[in-house]
């Protein structure tokens, strides 16, 4: 058997004794009685009697041993500066906060909403709450005041940490208006709001509600505030899924068992020791911006690099003059922002020296084989996809180079992860496929791993509702996505299981349709989702960005490349996969997080009502759509 392999039976087949040996990454007040506890399933225990702190894990531990190394670095280029912050100074910084936050009342056990751009106090925040066991619950900040308001009536937070502003391709963002307006919308109302003053955009502080950073870190400089040792089981945070599906779900994490996930996961899937330097280009709204901006690379003491702005300002070489500079180890990035990039002259990427790289590591969407080869030719670094969800907080599929490094496969994230005992299930009869190259729903046979979720904030019955399902004798996780594993052990990810259209009794997934697309050289990227069709039943309906879209103002120049793209897909998938029609738009309709909102397109192709739309990035994505479908 290979070392992964191994790795991965002994996590499967003794979980204890394997989740025991992580265990011992992190430092513990009181070490746990019990590895697990899942005599309540699916909720599982980790790490049972044990008592820990998340903020300690992140920053006390390592004063002793490198107090002075930059911990937190923080690079805007909407305001063109850069913060740097020792561990020593994080530490004292994260005390000045968690100090003001209890003199506005905060204990531990209650929540607040942190609601900030990309600034480095946004940092402070969170591990201020993880500190003394208050919860936080993030809000991305690009969120205006509707989604921000259900988050508040949901998080019922006792205080929200913001700023003046937040600032996006050079166009202040005024944060506070939003703020206002989300408390006075929802039915629960903050007692405090801690205010960051950026000097960005003018504020109006509400008497008695309202307090200004600066002048109470003042009253703070030198107040101690010790990590309070909470259990393992205690709640760290919640965060809301990226609502590509419908609602957002609140997932609640633990503390133990996420610091263990956090610590074993930069050891083994990222390799990382103490000293390296991590860049993740993702937002502290999201996942990736807890697990990997703030809290894996500190807690395996790193340097973490937070980035304000965009890929592309002021140029397209910004991201690797980053790590150029900063001689970064390990960038963390999403497709997304791979195909923006695709889109500008390749030679950006090879203006800086970024051989410090140990390799891309990318998330959130499926990364077509087209962008990874067009990634990898323009760095020259390996490229690593890896598949999770905001539910389970680190990656179900990817390479654990750190155990042996293994071969990356374009259009695999790669193999099960160990901690996972991942499945995939035939959806006609619930029962497990076993035989290689079959398509099922991607599972996870319970308990979930450590650092996943522990239910759906103040809804357990929404948990067991939404995502388990029994099939004889066991409890099964569905991650809501279709794939299939080869002989080897790689995965492949078909796309959303609401994503499959039935054409004349073909079941197609939109993935596979949108990948033979996007290998066409003048597509950017695609969409592809399933019109109802009187005849076929569903038909595939493709909208596309041109990469070059300047010969593409004529109907007739429209109609070639369409054709072009058709033909490309009859000789790949086949006739039935072909879409009825190929529209061209300049910005397709995406979550703030950058996913592709089919659900959305779908309906306005449907000329239906796209319903909840409170995550979409840019609304004028779906008009052209309007337009174009007519
Ligand atoms: P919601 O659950 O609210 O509808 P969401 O599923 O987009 O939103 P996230 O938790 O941010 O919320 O995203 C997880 C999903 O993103 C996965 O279930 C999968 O569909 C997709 N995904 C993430 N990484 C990858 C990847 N490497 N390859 C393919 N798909 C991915
Ligand atoms: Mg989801």
């Amino acid at each position: 058997m290979t070392a992964y392999a191994d790795f991965y039976r002994q996590s499967i087949d003794q979980p204890d004794a394997f989740w025991s040996e992580q265990a011992q990454l992190i430092d513990w007040h009181t070490p746990p009685r019990q590895v697990c506890d899942y005599s309540n399933p699916p909720f599982a225990k980790w790490f049972v009697g044990g008592t820990t702190n998340l903020c300690h894990n992140a920053v006390d531990r390592h004063l002793a041993t490198r107090a002075s190394q930059p911990a937190l670095v923080a690079i805007s280029t909407e305001t063109d500066s850069e913060r740097s912050y020792s561990f020593a100074e994080l530490h004292a910084e994260v005390q000045r906060m968690a100090a003001v936050l209890q003199s506005l009342g905060v204990k531990k056990g209650d929540r607040v909403l942190i609601y900030m751009p990309m600034i480095a106090e946004a940092a402070f925040a969170m591990l201020a709450c993880v500190r003394i066991g208050a919860l936080h619950s993030v809000v991305f900040g690009g969120f205006a005041s509707g989604s921000l308001a259900s988050r508040i009536e949901d998080a019922e937070p006792v205080a929200v940490v913001s700023a003046d502003a937040g600032s996006r391709g050079g166009k202040v963002v005024p944060y506070k208006p939003l703020l206002d307006e989300a408390i006075a919308l929802s039915k629960h109302k903050p007692a405090a709001v801690l205010m960051i003053n950026r000097g960005l955009a003018p504020m109006h502080l509400q008497p008695g509600r309202d307090h200004d950073w600066t002048a109470l870190r003042e009253q703070h400089l030198h107040t101690v505030v010790p990590c309070e040792w909470v259990e393992s089981t205690h709640p760290s945070y919640t965060l809301y899924t990226s609502g590509t599906t419908g609602k957002p779900k609140g997932v609640q994490r633990d503390t133990g068992g996420y610091t263990v996930a956090l610590a074993a996961s930069m050891k083994h899937i990222f390799d990382a020791k103490a000293g390296d330097v991590y860049f993740a280009t993702s937002d502290i709204g999201w996942v990736v911006g807890h697990s990997y901006i703030v809290y894996g690379p500190l807690i395996a003491g790193m340097t973490t690099i937070m980035y304000e702005g965009l890929p592309t300002r002021p140029d397209a070489g910004v991201w690797w003059s980053i790590v150029e500079k900063y001689k970064v180890t390990h960038m963390f990035s999403a497709p997304t922002a791979v195909r923006v990039l695709k889109k500008q002259d390749a030679s950006w990427l090879r203006k800086y020296h970024v051989q410090t790289l140990k390799a891309l590591w990318l998330a959130g969407e499926p990364l077509d084989e087209p962008t990874a080869q067009w990634i990898s030719d323009a760095l020259q670094v390996p490229i690593i996809d890896n598949y999770w969800q905001t539910e389970t907080g680190w990656p179900i599929l990817t390479l654990a180079n750190g155990v042996e490094q293994q071969t990356t496969r374009f259009g695999s994230p790669g193999k099960a992860m160990y901690g996972y005992h991942v499945k995939l299930i035939d959806e006609s009869n619930g029962e497990e496929l076993t035989a290689p190259n079959q398509k099922g729903v991607v599972a996870i046979e319970g308990p979930l791993p450590p650092g996943c979720m522990q239910t759906v904030w103040r809804d357990d019955a929404r948990f067991v509702n939404t995502y388990w399902k029994s099939i004889p004798g066991r409890l099964i996780y569905s991650t809501f996505d279709w794939g299939i594993r080869d002989a080897d052990g790689y995965h492949f990810i078909l796309g959303r299981t609401d994503d499959v259209i039935n054409v004349a009794g073909h079941r197609l997934g939109t993935r596979e349709i949108e990948e033979s697309i996007a290998s066409h050289p003048n597509i950017a990227e695609v969409a592809v989702v399933g019109v109802a069709d009187s005849l076929k039943g569903q038909v595939a309906m493709a909208f596309a960005v041109a990469r070059d879209a300047s010969g593409l103002d004529s109907d007739a120049a429209r109609l070639k490349l369409e054709g072009e793209v058709m033909k490309q897909v009859d000789s790949q998938l086949g006739a039935v996969a072909r879409p009825s029609r190929v529209y061209f738009v300049t910005v397709l309709p995406k979550t703030r997080s950058g996913k592709l909102l089919r659900r959305a397109l779908q309906a306005v192709a449907e000329r239906r009502d796209p319903g909840d739309l409170t995550t979409m990035e840019d609304p004028a994505a779906l008009q052209q759509v309007k337009d174009l479908v007519g």
